[in-house]
């Protein structure tokens, strides 16, 4: 019989599915893959069409055309659909560009697939086009909704379609992907991970790219004395943020390390025995811990936690980053 693996580190749910759907034969034309940023969803759907294409006894072999094409990215049966070049919403008229290629024959696999990338951004009529697809799915082709929020996709959709979720990794995971990306176990990519929150691919670019990794480092820093030595007051916090935090991206790196501060101290404070997750060692925590209380300490965390919940995406960054440093200063006084 012929056996399937996909090569996905973590997203143990979604994988043993998929890997059961293919050996049972049960797989839908339709898929929506709900994650992070970041958290293998693009690779899930990589592996499977991989899997779906290949005609080796183990499949994916990662060496016949069909594979290599695929790696590559260079397949012609694949069609990615997102958002143009500078604009946020996947509009009707890319859906209904599908219309145009849906019924030619494949050339390199036996199927098409249709991707469609950041799902949470196709507006209404953009959907309405897409469930006319779904409804009749034409013979030979497959959808993947990549999302971030299958939420924001209209019920019609969900219920013809099953979500499957991609899943935040742990460090040993993490680890492991960047290995296979040939980056090494150091200080360098142990600070991406951290910074990176559970996402792999957020990890090997902030890895890949020195200037982030140091900068988010120092401002987390910078910011982290701030909130933490007596000698701030709020206003100046506020002020450091806006002078160094200069998009979403800084916000959620910069924050996410600011969290791993806080559960460090407060480790500390309860005598934990654990590894450090920000400060070299537990131990260097202990002046900020003077300068929190535990409720404090749960409080601040969760107005982060809150606060990098929230997927819009704020119309005036400054603005946003007013309010959000003014929460988090008010929230570590208490
Ligand atoms: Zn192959």
């Amino acid at each position: 019989m012929k056996k399937y693996s996909l090569n996905v580190v973590g997203c143990k749910h979604a994988v043993n599915y998929l890997l059961s759907a293919l050996e049972g034969g049960f797989l839908s034309h339709a898929y929506i893959i709900e994650g992070q940023r970041g958290s293998g969803r693009h690779t899930v759907v990589r592996e499977l069409i991989k899997a779906m294409a290949c005609a080796s006894d183990n499949a994916p072999c990662g060496k016949c055309d069909s594979c290599a094409k695929i790696d590559a990215g260079v397949c012609v049966d694949i069609y990615n659909i997102r958002p143009a070049e500078g604009k946020t919403e996947l509009t009707v008229d890319l859906i209904r560009g599908i219309y145009d290629t849906v019924g030619l024959m494949p050339n390199d696999l036996p199927f098409k697939v249709y991707v469609i990338e950041n799902g949470e951004k196709m507006n209404g009529s953009a959907q309405n086009a897409f469930l006319k697809l779904f409804e009749e799915p034409p013979e030979n082709i497959y959808f993947f909704i990549i999302t971030e929020d299958a939420g924001s996709l209209l019920p019609t959709i969900r219920s013809r379609a099953l979500t499957l979720r991609t899943e935040r990794l742990d460090l040993d995971q993490m680890l492991e992907v960047l290995e296979k990306e040939g980056i090494p176990d150091n200080k360098k990519s142990r600070a991406a991970i951290m910074a990176a929150d559970g996402s792999a691919g957020e990890a090997i670019r902030i890895y890949n790219d020195d200037s982030d990794i140091t900068s988010y480092r120092k401002t987390a820093d910078e910011l982290i004395n701030a909130l933490f030595m007596p000698d701030t007051d709020k206003l100046s916090f506020v002020v450091l943020n806006q002078k160094s935090i200069k998009n979403l991206d800084d916000m959620y790196a910069v924050y996410s390390l600011i969290q791993k501060a806080l559960r460090d101290i407060t480790a500390y404070r309860s005598g934990a025995v654990c590894r450090a997750l920000y400060f070299e060692s537990l131990d260097l925590s202990e002046e900020y811990s003077l300068h929190i209380s535990d409720k404090a300490a749960v409080k601040t965390d969760s107005v982060i936690n809150e606060l990098l919940q929230t997927s819009d995406i704020p119309i005036n960054l400054n603005l946003a980053l007013t309010e959000f440093s003014s929460r988090v200063w008010d929230a570590h006084l208490i």
